[in-house]
């Protein structure tokens, strides 16, 4: 009996896999959040980038509690983009640039306490890696990839570098698809300033926006994507494939995303209107980056 077992086993664990994984997958890509207190086939969508919680910066994270938990809770969104650089990793002369532990505690005490003044259930929010995220991470997902253990995604479990999430309203559907193409190596700054895709995470992309492109779904698709680096600060992949060409191919009405900002830009809070056409009104900004440069 137990060499029959034996016998089975090699047999019955590829077929237990088979069963498992494309549901596994096939459910993570293709969850549907239904949206219901805004108007019809309307969702409502804020991003927040590049909040850069330094230890030589407490104000920062001060300011964000206080100001973005009362306008989450007022705008009452379906979705929250957190298009990374979470955090500051540099020391006060700019000079080193390294991965602060104190800096992601603060992170995740200060998301703590968002979510609470807000009332949005966690699975509300994405948020992704930035440059400054990676700063000095020998390897993604070692002992020194704070982000593996204090980001959201992570405490979610939501695997890999690309997810994607469609609002439905009225019978039309949001596609929002984020990705992080963070080098796999965090280099430290200035080396790590562009975003490196790599062929597979394309095939993925493309994968994730073609989704619901099936004859049974009949409802209006709007695709969105986010990520942390523009278009301008984004590599080739190694066979020389561009992320822009699937955004091409899927038609996207957005693409939104962080990395680059200014004095004139202050921090963004953005309420994103989906109707028709995407629009993107500025409605708050904070003290806390007045003063500040342009910084990558
Ligand atoms: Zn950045």
């Amino acid at each position: 009996m137990e060499t029959r077992g034996k016998r089975l086993l090699p047999l019955l664990l590829p077929l237990l896999a088979a069963a498992v994984a494309p549901y596994a997958v096939a459910r993570d890509q293709r969850e549907v959040v239904k949206v219901s207190g805004a108007p019809e086939g309307v969702v409502w969508v804020v991003q927040l980038s590049d909040l850069h919680f330094s230890v030589h910066h407490p104000e920062r994270a001060y300011d964000f509690r206080r100001y973005v938990g009362p306008a989450l809770a007022m705008v009452n969104p379906a979705l929250v983009l957190i298009t990374g650089d979470l955090t500051d990793g540099k020391s006060k002369d700019h000079l080193t640039m390294k991965q602060n532990e104190v800096e992601w505690i603060e992170y995740e005490n200060t998301i703590k306490d968002i979510i609470e003044i807000s009332q949005l259930p966690v699975r509300t929010f994405y948020d992704l890696r930035g440059n400054h995220d990676s700063f000095g991470v020998p390897l993604s997902g070692g002992s020194y990839d704070f982000y593996q253990k204090y980001s959201i995604n992570a405490k979610l479990r939501r695997q890999g570098r690309v997810q994607s999430i469609t609002l439905e309203n009225g019978g039309r559907k949001y596609l929002f698809v984020g990705f992080d193409n963070t080098m796999e190596i965090g280099l430290r700054g200035p080396t790590n300033l562009f975003g490196h895709p790599t062929d597979e995470q394309i095939i993925e992309l493309d994968q994730a926006f073609s989704q619901w492109d099936t004859d049974f779904v009949t409802a209006a698709v709007t695709k969105i994507a986010f990520g942390h680096f523009p278009m301008s600060f984004t590599a080739l992949t190694e066979s020389g494939k561009s992320m822009k060409d699937i955004f091409l191919k899927h038609s996207l009405s957005a693409y939104l995303c962080g990395h680059l900002h200014a004095r004139v830009m202050k921090f963004r809070v953005r309420k994103t209107a989906l109707k028709k056409q995407l629009t993107l009104k500025s409605f708050g900004s904070g003290r806390w980056v007045i003063g500040e440069r342009v910084e990558v």
